[in-house]
């Protein structure tokens, strides 16, 4: 395979998981584009500055060297040389990153910073919610990967080992008021580029869903 694969959709879809194993699969590099405004988050905390503050936030992130891997079998992140793979993940970083992320001078440079990532690759798989859209409007295949809100809060809910349904319930809400806050941008990336082939995954399990966007990439 030689191209680029764009994966696009909400949270909670199985999205990482897919495309890093398409990557495996293809023997593409991986970008988690995710993983890149998540950074941008934790810079924004550590310098103690409000998440809603746009202008504050813009500066901070201006200031961060933001680095990310592109290999598909690990996961290196990191702001200003120090390794945040795993506080990234953390419910801190997730309450604050649709702030973060919904900044336009933020976007503009994780946009640039994310093309020139993938430029020199020949074949790679980037993941997040505007590839198909604004990063790479070019690409080879463009898949958007949806589910029902209620499998996405259980395939969460599964993954942190969580199983009260109380608790499962407050992930699907996050799982809503993050999609409502991404999707009420005025330029809101949360919806499928016209070329994208959009495959919903609430009745698939994750080999079928891999399956399918290997059959589309090498087709
Ligand atoms: O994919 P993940 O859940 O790690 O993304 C975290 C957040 O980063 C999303 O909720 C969204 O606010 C933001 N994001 C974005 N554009 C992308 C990827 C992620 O705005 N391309």
């Amino acid at each position: 395979f030689r191209g680029q694969v764009t994966l696009d959709g909400p949270s909670g879809t199985g999205k990482s998981s897919v495309a890093r194993a398409v990557a495996a699969r293809l023997g593409a590099a991986y970008l988690d584009t995710g993983a890149m405004y998540r950074a941008a988050t934790v810079a924004v905390l550590d310098a103690g500055v409000d998440p809603e503050d746009a202008e504050a936030v813009a500066r901070v992130v201006a200031g961060a060297r933001i680095e990310v891997g592109t290999a598909a079998e690990t996961e290196r992140v990191e702001v200003d040389g120090a390794d945040v793979a795993e506080r990234i993940r953390g419910a801190e970083v997730t309450r604050a990153v649709s702030a973060v992320s919904a900044v336009p001078a933020v976007r503009r440079r994780l946009v640039d910073q994310q093309r020139s990532l993938v430029g020199s690759a020949d074949a790679v798989v980037v993941e997040g919610r505007d590839i198909g859209t604004v990063v790479l409007p070019q690409a080879t295949v463009k898949v958007y990967l949806t589910a029902a809100p209620e499998a996405r809060a259980q395939r969460r809910a599964l993954q942190l080992g969580i199983s009260d349904p109380a608790e499962v319930a407050a992930l699907a809400a996050d799982l809503r008021r993050r999609d409502e806050y991404d999707s009420s941008r005025a330029d809101s990336p949360l919806r499928p580029a016209a070329d994208a082939v959009v495959v919903d995954s609430t009745d698939l399990d994750r080999e079928a869903v891999v399956d399918r966007v290997v059959g589309l990439a090498l087709a």
